[in-house]
């Protein structure tokens, strides 16, 4: 090799490593599929750009050590091109951090032009360069000498990446802070390459710390992994969360629309988790037929949230109907097809979702409308505002005191003796008036309070056992509801134990309720609380038995001494012969499985009389008494039920 060569290749190692970095940086990104965004894209824009200038650098070192007149011209046209290239990398690499921080959706023309005036400044100057001189020259002995035009170029580079910088402050809390130390540091990275090539021209290092600057935010920031739901290929909810505050926090005004599958729990229960996760695969795939896929968040296990920038509310609108159409037809899941029932809700930010928060709840909150027909927005959202009312409620609740547990009497059969009752919540709210606990509970679930909740009517519950009040009036147990979420708690059967020993209460006082559809989610984890519980002396009632649609063989392969059939059950009983015979043949059932049977919802004498001749084992219903408060409740234990009842049983008897 030439000396000369040996030469051009030491002057132009830097370069070289560049070229190579960001080649591999391109095929990767490429690779990844990382394209949709304008983020991505002006990434692969910067990549492409670094490498041209960083190739035409190494031309010049080549040819500028002079094999010849011609390649004067060639060394002079690529230093040329590569100082063009160079002057709008910094202003990129700029934009870049503006991208990414989410405010350089909200610069308007005329902060775009002010933002780009500086680097159309400078690139004028070196497009006029062959006739000025300005940024560069040769002197009369061809050698190569800056003029103060590269000095305006190093300028507005140190302009670009303060910018950047000043920018990061501004928004801090819009970026995660994992992003934020990246590009911090990569800022750095590059504003040292600038001041090392200044200081030293000969150190040729500049691209090649923008290289790796490029490889560190491929890394770092371009990297979705942890953004990305394996199942769906959706942005999962930590991805929303962040977006979301970001879009926020930078004041942007975004679209949103919500997906909610509203029976995910069947399919999962008719068809299986493969099935369902295929099916909630082929809405998401459909999504992306209809939006770029950086728009769409998989927010829980049933709904899809969309956010879409900018103000354009008919698109939305129209979006959103298009969406709910779809679902009028068919899905696959795997190799099966079904329906499936969306509920599409619509809002924009700030005006119907002014915090992160609103969204969020949005995607959480049950559509209590049965009609899917329509996309509900504006004025149809206000059931969210109603469910806020009643989670402020709530916490209002547990401060000033206002819940109350009121008890609901049961007779055993065919006694007609009063031998347990249930403790069922009241809310007195001094705005709402009373809540039905059929809407506070799942939104205390919603708002994380369920436990408070139901530690409170564990404790209400002994502390009355414990006053005595129960064992005089022959109460052999008090059925106190739990919810699922309660249950599944870190801790929960020690806690449960804790509260009725802190009373003195023996634990054989408590019967535990759960709902049987909720009973559904996950066996192995309730039924090894349902042990520990019942091995520390507490009973169990499945509670609702009827209104789900289980699986019967899991379900009673959990230990309950007590099944409560639902009120359902008894009324479609009284109304036809097929009802008669899912009562009589679910009675006969439980009965073999050796659990005791109690009907809710008795109402009438004519109940009575069937369930009598059914022989179950326990009645409760407002025919009795409705729940009542605590003191009603011990004078109702002084009245028995009417005499002439037990007559009527008797007759009834099988
Ligand atoms: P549930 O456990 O099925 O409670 C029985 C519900 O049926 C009660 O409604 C009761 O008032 C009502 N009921 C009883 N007999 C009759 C009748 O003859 N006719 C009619 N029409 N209704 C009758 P309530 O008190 O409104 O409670 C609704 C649900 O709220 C409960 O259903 C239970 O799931 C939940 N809940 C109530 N208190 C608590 C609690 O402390 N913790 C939890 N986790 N859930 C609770
Ligand atoms: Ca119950
Ligand atoms: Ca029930």
């Amino acid at each position: 090799m030439s000396s000369s060569t040996m030469s051009a290749l030491h002057y132009s190692a830097f370069y070289i490593c560049c070229v190579l970095l960001c080649l591999s940086c391109l095929c990767y990104t490429l690779i990844q599929g990382r394209v949709a965004r304008r983020q991505n894209q002006l990434y692969i824009l910067l990549l492409l750009n670094m490498m041209s200038c960083a190739a035409c650098s190494v031309v010049v070192a080549f040819f500028e050590g002079g094999f010849g007149s011609g390649t004067h011209l060639i060394a002079d046209t690529t230093r040329f091109m590569s100082i063009v290239f160079h002057a709008s990398l910094t202003p990129m690499f700029g934009y870049y951090v503006l991208l990414v921080c989410g405010n350089a959706w909200q610069l308007s023309y005329r902060g775009l032009a002010l933002y780009a005036l500086p680097f159309i400044f400078t690139e004028l100057i070196v497009l006029m360069n062959p006739l000025t001189g300005w940024v560069y020259y040769y002197d009369n002995t061809f050698q190569y000498c800056r003029n103060w035009g590269a000095y305006a170029i190093y300028a507005a580079a140190f302009f670009y990446m303060l910018a950047g910088l000043l920018n990061l402050f501004r928004y801090w809390r819009a970026v995660t802070s994992a992003k934020r130390n990246a590009l911090v540091f990569f800022i750095a990275l590059v504003a040292v390459g600038i001041f090392v090539q200044i200081a030293w021209r000969d150190i040729q290092i500049e691209l090649f710390t923008d290289a790796l600057a490029a490889l560190g935010l491929m890394l770092s920031i371009e990297d979705e992994d942890d953004r990305i739901d394996m199942a769906t290929g959706a942005y999962n909810r930590r991805a929303l969360s962040f977006d979301l505050k970001n879009f926020i926090t930078t004041e942007q005004v975004f679209q949103v629309i919500g997906v909610r599958i509203t029976d995910t729990a069947s399919v999962h229960r008719v068809m299986g988790s493969s099935a369902s996760d295929a099916f909630l695969r082929s809405v998401a795939d459909y999504l992306r037929t209809l939006l770029p896929p950086y728009c769409i968040y998989y927010a829980n296990p049933s709904t899809y949230i969309i956010l879409i920038r900018g103000d354009d509310e008919n698109r939305a609108a129209e979006l959103a109907a298009e969406i709910l159409d779809r679902f009028g037809k068919k899905w696959k899941g795997g190799k099966v097809e079904s329906l499936l029932h969306a509920a599409v809700t619509r809002g924009v930010s700030p005006k119907d979702f002014p915090t992160r928060e609103d969204v969020l709840f949005m995607a959480d909150s049950p559509i209590p409308v049965k009609e899917e027909k329509k996309v509900l927005s504006g004025r149809d959202l206000s059931y969210l505002l109603r469910r806020l009312e009643v989670e402020r409620a709530l916490h209002r609740g547990l401060e000033e005191h206002s819940f109350e547990v009121y008890y609901q009497p049961v007779y055993e059969l065919p006694s007609l003796r009063m031998t347990s009752a249930e403790a069922l919540l009241r809310l007195h709210d001094r705005v709402l008036g009373n809540v039905p606990p059929a809407e506070f509970i799942p939104a205390a679930e919603q708002a994380g309070i369920i436990e408070e909740l139901g530690d409170f009517v564990l404790e209400e519950v002994c502390a009355f056992i414990a006053h005595g009040e129960p064992d005089k009036m022959g109460l052999n147990t008090i059925g106190v509801n739990l919810s699922v979420l309660q249950c599944m708690q870190p801790g929960f059967a020690a806690r449960m134990k804790e509260i009725v020993s802190r009373f003195d209460v023996s634990p054989s006082k408590i019967n535990f309720e759960i709902t049987e559809s909720v009973a559904a989610n996950d066996y192995n984890a309730l039924d090894t609380v349902i042990r520990d519980l019942k091995e520390g002396g507490f009973t169990f009632a499945m509670d609702d038995y009827g209104t789900g649609y289980s699986n019967m063989q899991s379900i009673f392969s959990l230990d309950f001494d007590l099944v409560k059939i639902d009120k359902g059950i008894l009324w479609s009983a009284e109304k036809n012969s097929i009802g008669r015979a899912i009562l009589d043949n679910s009675v006969r059932m439980i009965r073999e499985m050796n659990r005791k049977i109690l009907v809710e919802g008795v109402e009438t004498e004519e109940q009575i009389r069937l369930l009598a001749r059914l022989s179950v084992d326990y009645l409760q219903g407002f025919y009795f008494s409705k729940p009542v408060p605590r003191d009603e409740f011990v004078t109702l234990a002084r009245t028995k039920p009417e005499s002439n009842l037990s007559i009527l049983i008797q007759e009834a008897a099988p």
